[in-house]
């Protein structure tokens, strides 16, 4: 038997890091059994649809490198893969179970709906339908379709007993029959709801394994009721644990849960995102947190996903992202932060930007960078103009407060020796000024801490003897003399 599992999102909007997850699960295991991954799109609840969204489902898989066998643009032998195109199979399905009377029209107005929920409020009972309908005579029906009134279909749920079904993960459940409603399966615009179609499809797209997140589990008895209606066989189930916060709410915006799309707009690698999510629920072993892709196909199996809440950890995710970004050779992280550069860095700063300059500060970040977003403000002001927006107050630190004879002194003898440096090396350049700070009578740390601000703007920067490399000599002097100036107009200004 092949393995044929599918991702079926609903096209509501971005997909959200839960959902994605779904989708990785499906992958993940349609790959180490050698199987198939399908992606159907559930687009039968025609208010909710957003457009756009399955642009943007297919972005986020193709983002994970989560490629389908079968969907939307890849075809397939069982499409089509949009349910709305679907719907000659779904009302095949609805002929057969009225047929064999485990279905029924329901004529109930929304209105009588609302009232018979505002009774069952008022006596405190759940909200279901009261099966108003369900034992209508032929007469009455005809009556009712003589008004020209649009039905829904709804589902004869047996009145007792009850339903069970084997979950992978969760083991044996079982659902009391008294508790389900007579669900609707087809509804007045002709359109199957959620229950239904996903049950068709799964039989007619010979789905083996139903993997989907734990919310759906009480849908399931309704599935399984239909499958048994329908005489299909039904696939195994299996429901992963849910996902929250730290704190163990409910996964939400405040717990830095976004959609897919707005994880790679922020900055994290692709590579890393696929591992905190393979996490979400599965494990390998009880300590090892960095899988390659690889390793996760190789080992994946849902026996070792877990039946407790995964918890969605942001900083994690963030550490992660830093120990994937440190594994990238000069080059891959180049191209990889071009595009935020290009985003994030001030207009004013001239477009395209010089690649081979940019390689050769990305080593100076790479250690210190846990998001891609972050590499405009740890770099500025390696592309921006010489003339520095910093403040004196900065420039002259502690050590020279008092002294800005002595900072400007030291400006100086540096620019000198610089311009006279043949090789505009890191290693050629410390061999200039180590010396340098002695002759003055300097402590290395305040002289360089000087010549730090004098070329950066800031006190905290990228090492600078390869901040200075990476700057050029012409960028470098210019610093040192724009700072020198300045100091010099202070020192000339009246107080
Ligand atoms: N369309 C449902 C969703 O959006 C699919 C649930 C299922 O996998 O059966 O998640």
């Amino acid at each position: 038997m092949t393995v044929r599992v599918r991702y079926a999102p609903s096209p509501t909007g971005e997909p959200h890091v839960g959902n994605i997850r779904t989708a990785l699960f499906n992958w993940l295991f349609a790959r180490r059994e050698g199987g198939r991954f399908i992606v159907r799109i559930e687009d039968t609840d025609q208010t909710r649809l957003v457009e756009g969204s399955v642009e943007k489902i297919l972005d986020g898989l193709r983002w994970l490198g989560l490629d389908w066998d079968e969907g939307p643009e890849a075809g397939g032998e069982y499409g089509p893969y949009f349910q709305s195109e679907r719907l000659p199979y779904y009302h095949q399905a609805v002929e057969d179970l009225l047929r064999s009377d485990d279905a029924y029209l329901c004529f109930c107005s929304p209105e009588r709906l609302e009232q018979v929920r505002a009774e069952q409020a008022a006596r405190k009972e759940p909200p279901r339908y009261d099966r108003h309908c369900r034992d209508l005579t032929d007469d009455e029906r005809r009556e009712r379709e003589a008004q020209s009134l649009i039905p829904v279909v709804r589902f004869k749920t047996p009145l007792s007993g009850q339903t069970r079904f084997n979950d992978l993960i969760r083991g044996e459940i079982v659902f009391e029959n008294a508790v389900l409603d007579d669900f609707v399966i087809l509804k007045s615009d002709g359109f199957p709801v959620y229950h239904l179609a996903s049950v068709v499809d799964d039989h007619v797209m010979e789905i083996t394994h139903v993997m989907r997140a734990d919310e759906w589990l009480p849908s399931t008895p309704r599935h399984v009721l239909l499958y048994a209606a329908l005489d299909i066989e039904p696939p195994v189930f299996a429901h992963m644990p849910m996902i929250v916060g730290p704190d163990r709410a409910k996964l939400s915006k405040r717990h830095g849960a976004v959609s897919i799309g707005e994880y790679s707009r922020q900055g994290f690698l692709q590579e890393a995102m696929f591992n905190f999510l393979g996490l979400l629920g599965w494990s390998l072993d009880d300590h090892t947190e960095i899988i390659s892709k690889q390793q996760f196909v190789e080992n994946f199996s849902l026996e070792r996903i877990g039946v407790t809440a995964a918890i969605f950890d942001m900083e994690k995710l963030t550490w992660m992202n830093g120990v994937y970004i440190r594994q990238l050779s000069a080059e891959d992280l180049t191209d990889r932060m071009l595009p935020f550069l290009d985003r994030d860095l001030p207009p004013s700063i001239d477009r395209p930007l010089d690649i081979s300059y940019v390689m050769q500060i990305t080593p100076l970040i790479q250690e210190r960078l846990k998001r891609l977003d972050e590499a405009a403000e740890l770099t500025d002001f390696f592309f921006a103009g010489d003339e520095l927006p910093y403040d004196l107050s900065l420039l002259l630190g502690k050590r020279f407060a008092e002294n800005s004879a002595g900072a400007l002194a030291a400006l100086h003898a540096a620019y000198v020796i610089l311009a006279e440096a043949s090789i505009w090396k890191s290693e050629t350049l410390e061999s200039f000024l180590r010396p340098l700070a002695d002759k003055l009578e300097l402590k290395t740390g305040d002289f360089f801490g000087l010549l730090r601000v004098a070329v950066t703007g800031r006190t905290a920067a990228p090492p600078l003897f390869q901040t200075m490399a990476a700057l050029g000599r012409d960028r470098t002097l210019a610093r040192l003399d724009i700072a020198a100036q300045r100091l010099d107009d202070s020192v000339a200004a009246p107080r």
